[in-house]
């Protein structure tokens, strides 16, 4: 079986720890390779390669950074194949869905190719007599990235691709579950041309997150997981004095109203729901119907649940595959028994869902649970499976309560034929990502991403111009040249003359 092991200074090592973790075909139920499971002597190796090599990669100008990027870029395309299939072999999704997420993670190397505009600063001509002021954006130096399983090939593209760019050097750690797609970015950024040590990856768990929390060198972590850790990572980072953006969990709401295209918006809950077995932090996991919406809308929802097509993601026809592990799965098993417990009605049953020449996968049907209401556990939990609850609602101001009560702020949307509706809903909800008929709003990479409230600790949002100010310090510049005589020491506090 395949060994996948860390990348440090342009080479691949194994891990001395003697640990690895299982990685699993979840459509097979069978692992199909074993993981290196760092140790802290192994970060402290990747950060010093990333260390060693950070003063010449800050030095490269931007272009010759960009350029490189854009060999990678290329790479990525011609790759983009590989990359799926992998993503297929280790989450689970379809070979469609993966070829997507290939896609939205190039476009965030499409956005950083842009660094020489990105970094202009800003120029003031005599700000005071005699003197220029202006402001330039230089990097961190070495910045981490630790990354969730559900996109393992995209979330790294959020952040690498800006941090290079900007001039800093990389350790990702990702995740455990879906390893691959580190080592085949680390392969095409070297063929690309990217000099040893700038990006390294460690595999590994927690040992390897909490050596990079600790670390001295590290000036900034970037986090995408569960809300749990996220919070952990946030206050353990931050303590150790770095910079940290730590993006959590979700429970994304999709408000229908009445006069809603109901065709439209059955559809958009379908894809947002199920899409990735609803393994997405920006899937929609509630639907807040509102008035007469909720009868049509189950009604129309309880069938095309129910044909769900679910199987191996490999299968052309496939519309969903299995869930990661068979952890998750006994996991969302259990809350749908807790649903149907405390007073829900399900409306379809997901659970024992058997795949004809899959018997050992990890599969969930889909589910649909009706009359859904904020107490219940199917609510407060972030599922993270193929599960959608329909909470009924007199009115769109009950919903936009609702929502802005939940404890998470990701990402939400609107249904309705109404500009007038949907624009208030836009200013009072509090989400930091709004779809007006738009089901998953997930911001291209010209705009930034991330949630708000317990969805996102730190103040920076990913990739975008609020990666580029992530990854760099400000500095500002205040200029004199002396062209006469001086008029001899000052006490008094400078002001402009
Ligand atoms: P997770 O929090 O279990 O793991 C994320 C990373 O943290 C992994 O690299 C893992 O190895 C590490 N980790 C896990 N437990 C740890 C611990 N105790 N101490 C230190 N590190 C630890 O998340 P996951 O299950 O891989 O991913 C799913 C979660 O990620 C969901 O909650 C989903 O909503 C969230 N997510 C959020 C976004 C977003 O943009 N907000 C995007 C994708 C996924």
């Amino acid at each position: 079986m395949e060994t996948i092991t860390h990348y440090i200074g342009g080479s691949t090592a194994d891990t001395s720890s003697g640990r690895y973790a299982d990685v699993y075909n979840p459509a097979l139920g069978e692992p199909v390779a074993r993981v290196a499971l760092g140790t802290a002597g192994e970060v402290d190796a990747a950060v010093q390669a990333a260390h060693a090599a950070f003063p010449a990669w800050a030095d490269t100008p931007p272009l010759a950074r960009a350029r490189i990027l854009a060999k990678y870029l290329q790479l990525c395309q011609q790759h983009t194949e590989d990359f799926a299939a992998m993503l297929t072999r280790e989450h689970g999704k379809t070979l469609a869905d993966a070829r997507g997420e290939v896609a939205r993670g190039i476009e965030v190397v499409e956005f950083a190719l842009g660094i020489p505009q990105l970094l202009k600063g800003e120029f003031t001509d005599q700000i005071a007599r005699g003197i220029d002021a202006w402001s330039m954006r230089q990097p961190l130096g070495v910045v981490a990235g630790i990354t969730p399983f559900n996109f393992p090939v995209m979330v790294p593209m959020w952040m690498f691709p800006v941090a290079l760019a900007c001039g800093n050097t990389f350790v990702l750690k990702p995740s455990e579950r879906d390893p691959s797609p580190s080592l085949l970015h680390a392969r095409l950024l070297k063929q690309a041309g990217l000099p040893d040590g700038v990006f390294n990856v460690v595999q590994g768990d927690k040992v390897t997150v909490d050596a990079l929390l600790e670390h001295p060198v590290v000036q900034a972590i970037s986090f995408v997981g569960s809300t749990p850790i996220a919070e952990y990572i946030y206050a353990k980072g931050s303590a150790h004095g770095k910079r940290v953006q730590a993006l959590g969990g979700a429970k994304n709401h999709a408000v229908v109203m009445p006069d809603a295209d109901m065709e439209m918006a059955v559809d958009a809950l379908m894809g947002a729901a199920y899409g990735s077995a609803g393994e997405r932090c920006m899937a929609i996991s509630v639907v807040a119907a509102v008035g007469d919406a909720a009868d049509r809308l189950v009604d129309a929802l309880e069938r095309r649940t129910a044909a769900l097509k679910i199987g191996d993601g490999t299968a052309l026809d496939a519309e969903m595959g299995p869930v990661v592990t068979r952890a998750a799965q006994q996991r969302i098993e259990k809350l749908i028994g807790e649903g149907v417990e405390q007073g829900a009605k399900l409306v379809v049953d997901g659970r024992g869902h058997k795949v004809a020449d899959r018997p050992n996968g990890f599969f969930v049907g889909g589910t649909l649970f009706d009359h859904v209401t904020p107490e219940m556990s199917i609510y407060k939990e972030e599922i993270f499976g193929p599960v959608l609850c329909v909470v009924r609602l007199p009115d769109v101001g009950s919903a936009v309560e609702l929502i802005n009560r939940n404890e998470y702020g990701n990402g939400v949307a609107i249904f309705t034929r109404d500009g007038g509706v949907a624009r208030e809903f836009v200013r009072q909800i509090q989400v930091g990502m709004v779809g007006v008929n738009v089901p998953l709003p997930v911001p291209m990479a010209f705009n930034s991403f991330g949630g708000w409230k317990r969805s996102l600790f730190g103040d920076h949002h990913a990739y975008g111009p609020e990666g580029v100010r992530f990854y760099t310090r400000h500095k500002a510049v205040m200029q004199r040249w002396p062209n006469t005589a001086s008029a001899g020491a000052e006490f008094a506090f400078p002001q402009m003359k």
